[in-house]
């Protein structure tokens, strides 16, 4: 579908025309309809197809087009697990809102407490945000979500992983059922925990599923080097990043360490790198993003902080130097090329320390990789014996996700069902409920 044919406020139909996008990719097709119906969505589809927008473009539109619940809270919330991450989303949605009255902030761990406070008091209908520094301005009641008309999180299952369920539950308390719709979007939807939160959070959800999470991404070549012991995995690396068809690549490592360790190697062969690590400090994240962003050097050493989200259109390569540990990390790791139909390729290193993170990745994508070999860099390593496992619990039936997704249609949770006194864009018209008494005197700037 093109996008001039969704019915869009005419505000977000020039900002597509301005990005050159003309038509919608399949998961904006699918589900920026149910979303700009008041659905709440639980939406997967793979790396680099275009999620942001699906719904970035549905909370534009109701706010343009809707009368806000409360002048004074913010009407979306867009949650998402690193600073990077949130940084790219805020960017993106400043171009739709440049030129309109409409406001938007970004709170993020990290950064000054004090400008947030005071941003937040400039009532933004917008907060992009990392959930712990937004959970610690609630707490100072420093906002509000009463109003909070769009919940929105991305990479939800990595929010959870990063040990987030906690934040996200508070936003929940804090941000009405009743009047909110949420959406939660990842490329990897699977897991139990995420039905739990589901279940929590979302109100007869709609499953937009774009193939399996697990279905191996066309756009990107991936290639296996089994490696023997480190000087072979850096020999082989070494060997890899030579490649002339190389424009940008990021490199994954295990630890904060070897991000150090690596862009120092790649900077004495005279390459440009830099490393990028939840050790340095706020202004050194930026700035290291910003330039690789920017072209200004070519090789991005990271942990899993670079994994999700990250778009960047230049990322011609991904390297695994190790293998993450979390087998969906395989997954967010190398979709950060091979992005918007654009080819991409991605190189996993395996030495012996690797195998069984390896064979983990193959039983989630249920295939078997075959191995690449260099010349002159043959390995020994044929890979270890099959690691003997006590037999495992038969997996719980309940929190599969369609059995969970039953469930919260058979029981929304005791809400209130959605009403339906649709306005003519299809959002639901509700009335603001009175705020509860908090001693905290009301921003009189509004
Ligand atoms: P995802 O969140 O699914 O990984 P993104 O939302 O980051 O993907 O989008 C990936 C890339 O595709 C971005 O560079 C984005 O600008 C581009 N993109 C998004 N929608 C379209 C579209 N309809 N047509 C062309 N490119 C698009
Ligand atoms: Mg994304």
């Amino acid at each position: 579908m093109q996008f001039t044919d969704f019915g869009f406020d005419a505000r977000i139909l020039k900002a597509i025309h301005h990005l050159g996008f003309e038509d919608a990719t399949e998961v904006q097709n699918r589900a920026i309809p149910e979303a700009m119906a008041g659905r709440d969505l639980l939406v997967s589809s793979k790396t680099g197809s275009g999620k942001t927008l699906a719904y970035l473009i549905p909370a534009l539109h109701r706010v343009y087009r809707v009368k806000a619940l409360s002048n004074r809270d913010a009407r979306v919330l867009i949650l998402l697990p690193t600073r990077e991450l949130a940084k790219q989303v805020f960017a993106q949605l400043r171009l739709f809102i440049a030129g309109s009255k409409l406001r938007a902030t970004i709170i993020l761990g990290g950064e000054n407490f004090n400008e947030q406070q005071k941003n937040l008091q400039k009532n933004p209908q917008f907060i992009v945000a990392t959930p712990g520094r937004l959970v610690d301005h609630l707490k100072q009641r420093n906002l509000f979500l009463d109003g909070l008309e769009l919940l929105i999180l991305d990479e939800a299952d990595r929010m959870l992983d990063l040990g987030f369920a906690d934040e996200l539950k508070f936003v929940d308390d804090a941000a009405s059922h009743r009047l909110r719709q949420t959406l939660f979007f990842s490329a990897t939807l699977d897991k139990a925990e995420i039905n739990e939160l589901a279940q929590r959070l979302l109100k007869e959800p709609y499953r937009v599923a774009i193939g399996a999470s697990t279905d191996l991404h066309t756009d990107i070549q991936q290639q296996v080097y089994l490696c023997d012991h480190l000087d072979h995995k850096e020999a082989v690396f070494l060997r890899l990043i030579e490649q002339k068809s190389i424009k940008q690549v990021i490199v994954f490592t295990a630890t904060k360490a070897d991000t150090v360790r690596l862009a120092q190697l790649l900077n004495d062969q005279g390459y440009s790198a830099a490393a990028l690590n939840g050790d340095l400090s706020q202004s050194a994240r930026n700035k290291v993003m910003n330039d690789f962003m920017k072209g200004l050097f070519h090789v991005l050493v990271s942990t899993d902080l670079a994994a999700r989200g990250i778009d960047i259109g230049s990322v011609s390569h991904v390297i695994n130097f190790d293998i993450p540990k979390q087998a969906e990390e395989f997954i967010h790791r190398t979709g950060r090329t091979g992005r918007a139909g654009f080819q991409g390729n991605a190189y996993s290193l395996v030495g012996p320390k690797d195998w069984y993170n390896f064979v983990a990745i193959e039983n989630l994508l249920e295939r078997k990789f075959e191995f690449d070999v260099l010349e002159g860099l043959e390995p020994s390593f044929k890979g270890l014996k099959p690691k003997k496992v006590a037999p495992t619990k038969v997996k719980n039936k309940n929190t599969t996700p369609d059995v969970v997704l039953e469930k919260v249609k058979k029981n929304p949770k005791k809400r209130k069902k959605q009403f339906h006194n649709n306005n003519q864009d299809g959002f639901e018209a509700f009335k603001m409920p009175k705020r509860k008494a908090t001693g905290i005197p009301l921003d009189d700037s509004e």
